[in-house]
């Protein structure tokens, strides 16, 4: 018989071995594993001016590039201080810039930097800046040799092409940026018109009318990869552009492609705001749901019509209702089930011609929103007025979460006066407009639900203002009560 000590002796020295065996088959999987992921690439994003809407297209932009898993990304929105010193530690430059030209350092170091070897990314933004649209004088050559494409048209030239749908052609399937992926690939973009690619830029895609839209050249030793698709955030959004953009940024800055040959957009969080955009009843720009689009925390769907909207009671899909529409009346189902939906402590938010709505429901507009656009004289009082293309100076009439950080601002929209304002509202923002109502926007007197109405808001001029989009995006997060 073994003695007691014999035998914890034996059973610790098989502890030992087993532990130290599962050591060993953890470890080396993991080895195995950290091995085979390379190294992620360093890239640059330039940005900070141009034509294009840059703030949104360039955060954009990063967002795609991080949530690939395959770059570490920095923003430079003042790149005329770019230096080679600055570019040193990147594998590719993102040119979404097409502001004034960077001066001689700048530009040299950019040239420099691909000639050795690296890569750079042109964004359709950037490639305006090939169009040299105020004075030919502006227009840096160093950008038209890198590229190997002008765009010798007049901005108007540029942005007038007409949005549409259609098939993108590949020229050069073998291509590694094209490689696998399917044939025919169909997409939404303003598609560019009038490019003129120069001797040594090879198309690997067109448009269903031949026209170019990604292209590459070498440069010294590195590489280049030009995309015209994404003429705003919404054609950023489509996966043709996603999985080109990141793909060409891939492969412009290590010669290799390993990124998958179809990429969608990054899907909402798991406990993203759930919101439900209404529209209809009223002419409005496809750009406003560019206010939504960007955004993990939000998760949102549009409805086209309210009577549509409020056809079922939809309190277990929605936190928050953003109203953009202008409808008179509701039947008495979709009032029962709008009513359910602000009695359950749900999110309210109304957006500039959505104040019209339901001008005869006293309930509504006294009680929730706590404004109403008088369409009618109602008796000594007279209708609302609307003037167009006013200049207002926004200040925040005190301090609250939804405008936390915003400061004053200068905004050209649409103004209101005159109308239906309930003596219990919060006011947000005041203006000192005198064609408009002082306060601008304000938090509704409803008890039960969180209600914020902004007057602004009639085309892309707010839709692109990052003033504006802050406080759409924050007033959703606050009526869900996400922002304390
Ligand atoms: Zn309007």
């Amino acid at each position: 018989m073994k003695s007691a000590i014999q035998t914890a002796q034996g059973w610790l020295a098989g502890l030992i071995l087993l532990v130290s065996l599962a050591a060993t088959s953890r470890a080396q999987p993991q080895a195995a594993a950290l091995s085979a992921r390379p190294p992620k690439l360093r890239a640059l994003i330039l940005s900070g001016a141009g034509e294009q809407d840059w703030r949104t297209t360039t955060s954009w932009l990063r967002q795609l590039l991080v949530d690939s898993g395959r770059f570490e990304v920095r923003v430079n929105e003042a790149p005329v201080g770019i230096s080679a010193a600055s570019l040193a530690g990147f594998d590719v430059v993102v040119d979404d810039y097409s502001g004034p030209r960077l001066g001689s350092e700048a530009e040299d170091a950019l040239e420099a930097f691909v000639s050795a070897g690296k890569g750079l990314v042109v964004t359709c933004g950037g490639l305006a800046a090939t169009a040299g649209t105020a004075s030919r004088d502006q227009t840096w050559p160093g950008l038209a040799r890198l590229t190997k494409a002008t765009w010798p048209t007049n901005a108007a030239g540029v942005t007038a092409a007409p949005f549409r749908v259609f098939d993108l052609k590949v020229v050069r399937p073998e291509h590694p940026i094209m490689q696998g992926l399917t044939p025919n690939l169909q997409t939404a973009d303003q598609t560019a018109q009038g490019l003129v690619l120069l001797p040594g830029a090879e198309i690997l895609a067109t448009t269903d009318l031949a026209n170019p839209l990604l292209f590459v050249s070498a440069s010294g030793a590195g590489r280049v990869f030009c995309t015209a698709l994404g003429h705003d955030l919404g054609s950023m959004q489509e996966k043709v552009f996603i999985t080109t953009f990141l793909r060409g940024t891939e492969w412009a800055a290590s010669g290799k492609v390993t990124l998958p040959a179809e990429i969608a957009a990054p899907g909402p969080e798991t406990n993203a705001v759930r919101v439900l955009v209404i529209t209809g009843g009223h002419d409005h720009e496809a750009s406003f749901y560019g206010l939504f689009t960007g955004y993990r925390d939000l998760g949102w769907v549009a409805v086209t019509d309210s009577k549509l909207a409020f056809q079922e009671d939809i309190r277990g899909k929605y936190d928050v209702l953003v109203f953009y529409d202008f409808t008179r009346d509701l039947e008495d189902k979709g009032k029962k089930n709008l009513r359910d939906f602000v009695e359950s402590g749900k999110g309210i938010v109304v957006l500039h011609h959505g104040i019209l709505n339901f001008q005869k429901w006293p309930w509504w507009y006294e009680e929730v929103v706590g404004g109403l656009y008088r369409l009618e004289r109602q008796g000594t009082i007279p209708n609302s007025t609307v003037k167009f293309g006013e200049t207002h100076l926004i200040t925040p009439a005190g301090e609250h979460p939804i405008t936390a950080g915003l400061g004053s601002f200068h905004i050209a929209d649409e103004t209101y006066k005159g109308l239906y304002i309930s003596p219990n509202i919060t006011p947000l923002l005041i203006t000192d407009n005198p064609t408009s109502d002082r306060t601008v926007a304000w938090i509704g007197p409803c008890a039960t639900s969180k209600v914020v109405f902004i007057q602004l808001g009639h085309d892309h001029t707010p839709f692109r203002h990052p003033a504006y989009r802050t406080l759409v995006h924050n007033s959703i997060l606050w009526t869900a009560g996400k922002l304390k």
